[in-house]
């Protein structure tokens, strides 16, 4: 099965999904989780400075053989590393701990004050070709409004929480009006609520004989939505990327559409200090 792709405003191609790993913190569980995604298909790996696992994502990918252009890695800046100097200098850090000479996407993690200044360390980076695109995460339609206001470089995604209880729909008009694609974090919901075993999906897993996960996963394909969730199963990271041979009919997408309860389970982005 081919995992579909993206095409970001500024042309670059991004898989529409891909591996996470936030609080996957040691290097066996990254290696193998990263060696098992990769023999799925997986090739759009995400993660963070704050993660403190760049160096082991970069040695699961030298290991793994798969040429570094098929790959498509993101990481984030950390709030502490805020403004002109301290992105540049966090940018090269993240680079250096990976192994590797550029960056696929760079996204601003939280909207932390200073983050004009970062954007614009960014768009330096970008213009300098380390970085093929760039983007934010948890900004809010305001934080974007005065990003654009400071800047003619729109970003290309915002990260944002998003699963079936808190599926962002304002959020997600206002990106698509602005050429951004929206992409998930926490798809599943962090394993933070009881969405798995609700009924709706249950339902619809059954008559597709599929878990509701992956009803889940494919909801976020089916609106366009980039995914990127986390696993260190190797059953669960096969399972979470089969989800390429069936579609929701427009009814079961607004099904799941009313299961919205506009729900945060994590933090508030604009509580970012
Ligand atoms: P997630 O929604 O991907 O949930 C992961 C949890 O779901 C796993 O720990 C496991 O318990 C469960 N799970 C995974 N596959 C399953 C399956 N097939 N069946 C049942 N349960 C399953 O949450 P996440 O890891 O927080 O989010 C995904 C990624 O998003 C992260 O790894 C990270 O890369 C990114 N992220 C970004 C931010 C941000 O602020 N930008 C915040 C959180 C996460």
């Amino acid at each position: 099965q081919t995992i579909p792709e993206v095409t970001l405003n500024n042309g670059v191609k991004m898989p529409q999904f891909g591996l996470g790993v936030f609080k996957v913190d040691n290097a066996a569980d990254i290696k193998n989780s990263i060696k098992w995604a990769l023999a799925d298909g997986y090739r759009l790996i995400d993660t963070a400075m704050i993660y403190q696992n760049e160096q082991w994502v970069g040695e699961a990918i030298r290991e793994s053989g798969v040429p570094r252009e098929d790959l498509f890695i993101t990481s984030k800046l950390w709030n502490s590393d805020r403004g002109y100097e301290g992105t540049k200098a966090a940018f090269e850090a993240s680079l250096q701990r990976l192994g590797l000479d550029y960056l696929d996407l760079y996204l601003i993690h939280w909207p932390a004050d200073g983050y004009v200044e970062s954007w614009r360390a960014m768009t330096d980076l970008y213009h300098e070709g380390k970085i093929r695109a760039i983007g934010v995460s948890n900004f809010e339609p305001h934080h974007i409004d005065d990003l654009l206001a400071h800047s003619d470089v729109v970003p290309v995604v915002d990260q944002i929480e998003t699963h079936p209880l808190f599926q962002q729909k304002e959020l997600h008009r206002y990106l698509a009006n602005h050429q951004i694609v929206h992409e998930s974090w926490g798809p599943l919901g962090q394993g933070k609520s009881n969405i798995l075993v609700d009924t709706v999906l249950t339902k619809i897993a059954a008559k597709y004989n599929k878990t509701t996960a992956q009803v889940v996963l494919r909801w976020h394909i089916d609106r366009g939505v980039i995914v990127i969730p986390k696993s260190i199963h190797e059953q669960r990271l096969a399972e979470n990327a089969n989800i390429f041979d069936f579609a929701l009919t427009d009814e079961e997408m607004q099904a799941i559409a009313g299961l919205d309860q506009n729900k945060r389970l994590s933090h508030d982005p604009d509580d970012t200090e």
